[in-house]
């Protein structure tokens, strides 16, 4: 059990949990799979906090706190999902957020980029190039006009992805094993959309922590498997590092599906929005297209292959998402 191994540190309380985990026996049956499909309702931690980021945040924020901060800076694509959230949570805390954003942030604002200007976001929208060259740079410039300013600054990586963030889903673990033991099942797969790497991480040392015994898959939706394997393991060994942990975190596997990210990061193509669809018309569930999308697409696609072994129960977690929907109305194909 975690609780004999290791202590959480201080987490405020900010999402809603537990989230249901839900067959999807309706799915399962179409597909004539003998596998049973499972989805982990993280889309549910809150109706505008959404999603994984949230579960992070409740360590990373207070660690903040904790250092006194009255101004958080954080980063992402125009549409991210942790800039979303973050933007809220320090609304909702009384903190000021400043939020560096890849790509054209103008109006009419949509999507995620709407409520973080409705949570009172300060946004700084930076062209694709100099984001990537400078983002470091451009952090630390925040952090310093914030200080000269009079004010306590707390940076928080892209998707809250470091040693902090990875309790988020240590503890998801603990719910997964509570939910596993209610609904009977031990499965021996569980799949997730990874970008930042820390819900991966984070899973990855929660099922080792609580003894479960499967495979944590992290579906790539940007970048490939070795820089995942790569962003995955730093994250492991700086959160067993900061607390002191003494885990064998090196002997853990990172397991990585890429060949699904399509035209590019927060970019499908047609087959990811059928999914998208298909989901949302079977079952009620409604997935994203730059993460949860792309991840359900390429588990119904690996299914067949034997990935998951021939039979059995696997769990998608949802991640959530569901703002990124909107500012891609044109490319989902209702008409
Ligand atoms: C950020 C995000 C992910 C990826 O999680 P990481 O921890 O960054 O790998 C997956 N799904 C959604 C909806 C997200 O916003």
């Amino acid at each position: 059990m975690v609780s004999d191994k290791i202590s959480f540190p201080a987490r405020l309380s900010l999402a809603r949990l537990a989230t249901p985990l839900q067959p999807l026996d309706r799915l399962s049956r179409e597909l004539g799979t003998p596998h049973r499909l499972w989805v982990k309702r993280d889309d549910l931690t809150g109706c505008t906090l959404s999603g994984n980021k949230v579960r992070k945040l409740e360590f990373t924020l207070a660690q903040a706190l904790a250092e006194g901060a009255d101004t958080i800076i954080t980063c992402g694509g125009v549409q991210s999902n942790h800039c979303r959230a973050t933007a809220l949570l320090c609304a909702q805390l009384g903190l000021r957020c400043r939020l560096i954003l890849r790509g054209e942030a103008a109006p009419p604002y949509d999507g995620n980029l709407l409520l973080d200007m409705l949570a009172g976001a300060t946004v700084e929208a930076v062209a694709p190039a100099v984001y990537q060259r400078e983002l470091e740079s451009l952090l630390a410039a925040a952090a310093a006009a914030v200080t000269a300013a009079g004010g306590r600054p707390f940076v928080i990586p892209t998707g809250a992805s470091d040693g902090i963030g990875v309790w988020g889903y240590v503890a998801a673990a603990g719910e997964l094993q509570s939910d596993f033991a209610a609904a009977d099942i031990a499965p021996r797969h569980v799949v997730c959309a990874t970008g930042s790497g820390g819900t991966q991480a984070g899973l990855t040392a929660g099922c080792a922590l609580h003894s479960l015994d499967a495979i944590v898959w992290g579906v790539a939706v940007c970048d490939n498997a070795a820089w995942f394997q790569r962003k995955v393991r730093a994250d492991l060994v700086d959160w067993n590092e900061r607390y002191r942990l003494g885990l064998s975190v090196a002997e853990w596997g990172i397991d990585v599906i890429d060949g699904y990210v399509g035209p590019g990061y927060a970019r499908a193509d047609t087959a990811v929005f059928a999914t998208i669809r298909r989901l949302a018309s079977t079952e009620g569930v409604v997935l994203d297209p730059v993460y949860t999308g792309k991840a359900f697409h390429a588990l119904l696609e690996e299914l067949p292959t034997g990935r998951f072994g021939d039979s059995g129960d696997v769990v998608f977690i949802h991640t959530g998402g569901v703002f990124g929907l909107f500012p891609q109305r044109s490319e989902v194909g209702c008409a």
